[in-house]
């Protein structure tokens, strides 16, 4: 009897352990299952659909290659898959093991009749814990731990045929998803940038590898191309991550990337043990915060989200997320400040923002670093900490990435650009400042200290 492989976000044929496993025992039928019901409320941002097509179109080509094809299913993943296990006389489901909340609770559900497998991870979270197996809340303590777990063997080859079931259970058409948007198409921007799929995932980890000795300094510049962006290939699993750290020397320049792959590993192991981090603060403590709601909170966050608040650095990134699907780390940290702090916006809002605008929104990377960037989480990053938006863009040279992000400032010098309102050279299509710098810090930290007392 077939074997079921139920691809998540793991759209790929190398180092797959759970498509390798199925290839071995018999005939596979490989499935994909759009599920809307599961996840609740973070079923996947509009973004991420548009990938999620694409990605699908290329997995069912290179499975064709192999002689096998891919079915499409759309439903609460658990009952299509009892549904599938009755329809085909499936013996066994093969998966990757993921840790989104809502995919444990349908892994545990499937039972016995589930087999999972590693391969999302460098390591397994449940390895990777403190002596008295809690996650750990320190980043440089998580890394010396990993480092006794990394994959010493190297990426498993995809199968070389897949053998067919007697009879094809019925597929639905990716067309009939709805994945693209229509009407408007907000996604042309994305088409410029990026190629979902698995070999361009390999072709971007492959040229990657190149330029991987200068990421330590390139990567935080954010006019330049200076990190990997395999971001969205990795969370759609395009590639895994044990091969892309397989595919670099261990040298000490290669470090600093290889530790921020890592991450990775890390926000599962965090939502691992807390697995509503996305909706709650991580320590009780702030759940008395005084986020600012009302109409004012409402049109503040409005500017934020299209990139308006007068800060060309905070605007530069919003615009970018809305344009192409993604944004660099630096300008990610700068933004989320920016609404938390200066604002004093809960975090949750622009945690969904990103959700859906973001091509990589990945559940544990976005909780993860945003409470992080608030101070709100189980690690020691305090609320009080401001990041300065002005000073952060003269410092990372944002010049060149706002000129190319806000074609409002283009004409300004290096000098007047990060801040034309102080510079007085503001042109008249570009807001003023939200607020002023001082008053939003001041403002926040009075809230932080209200918390805290
Ligand atoms: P590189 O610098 O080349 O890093 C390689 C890979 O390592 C990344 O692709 C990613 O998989 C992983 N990685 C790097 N930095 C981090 C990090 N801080 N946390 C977790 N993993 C990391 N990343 C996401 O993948 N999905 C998200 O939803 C997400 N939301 C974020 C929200 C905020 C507020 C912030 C500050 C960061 C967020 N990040 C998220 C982390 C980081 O910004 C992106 O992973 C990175 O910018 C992706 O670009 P890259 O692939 O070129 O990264």
């Amino acid at each position: 009897s077939p074997h079921i492989v139920w691809f998540r976000q793991d759209l790929r044929l190398h180092d797959q352990p759970a498509l390798l496993a199925a290839a071995e025992a018999g005939p596979v039928i490989p499935v994909y299952i759009l599920d809307d019901d599961t996840p609740g409320d973070w079923r996947m941002g509009g973004a991420q659909r548009w990938w999620l097509h694409h990605s699908l179109t290329s997995l069912a080509k290179d499975l064709e290659g192999l002689g096998s094809r891919l079915v499409l299913r759309r439903g609460s993943a658990v009952d299509v898959l009892e549904a599938l296990i009755e329809e085909t006389g499936a013996e066994t489901i093969h998966a990757i093991r993921h840790y989104e909340p809502w995919w444990r609770k349908a892994e545990e559900a499937l039972g016995d009749r589930l087999c999972l497998h590693d391969g999302n991870h460098l390591a397994r979270p449940e390895l990777v814990t403190t002596g008295s197996g809690k996650p750990f809340r320190i980043y440089s303590a998580f890394w010396k731990g990993l480092q006794g777990h990394v994959p010493p063997e190297h990426p498993l080859d995809p199968p070389k045929t897949l053998s067919a079931p007697t009879k094809w259970p019925k597929s639905e058409t990716l067309n009939d998803w709805d994945l693209l948007p229509t009407k408007p198409d907000w996604a042309t921007g994305f088409d410029a940038d990026w190629v979902p799929g698995e070999a361009a995932a390999r072709e971007r980890m492959a040229d990657f590898v190149e330029k991987a000795a200068a990421y330590d300094t390139a990567r935080n510049m954010p006019s330049e191309e200076g990190s990997s962006r395999l971001s969205p290939h990795l969370h759609f699993g395009e590639v895994s991550a044990r091969a892309v750290w397989h595919a670099l020397d261990r040298t000490a320049e290669t470090e600093t990337f290889r530790k921020e792959l890592a991450w990775r590993d890390f926000t599962d192991g965090v939502v691992m043990a807390i697995p509503d981090y996305a909706d709650r603060n991580g320590r009780d403590a702030f759940d008395k915060m005084p986020w600012r709601k009302g109409a004012e909170a409402k049109k503040d966050l409005k500017a934020w989200q299209t990139g308006r608040t007068g800060y060309p650095i905070v605007d530069a990134g919003m615009r970018q997320l809305w344009a192409t699907g993604w944004m660099h780390n630096r300008v990610r940290m700068i933004t989320a400040s920016f609404l938390i702090k200066h604002l004093l916006i809960d975090w949750r809002e622009g945690e969904r923002w990103f959700w859906d605008c973001l091509i990589d929104a990945d559940y544990g990377n976005n909780s993860v670093n945003w409470q992080w960037v608030a101070g709100t989480g189980i690690d020691a990053n305090m609320f009080g900490r401001i990041m300065a938006p002005l000073s952060q863009s003269e410092k990372f040279d944002a010049g060149d990435y706002i000129r190319e992000w806000v074609p409002e400032l283009k004409g300004l010098s290096d000098a007047a650009i990060h801040d034309p309102d102080e510079a007085g050279c503001r042109p008249k299509d570009y807001p003023a400042k939200i607020i002023g710098h001082r008053e939003g810090r001041e403002r926040a930290l009075a809230a932080g200290k209200s918390v805290r007392g």
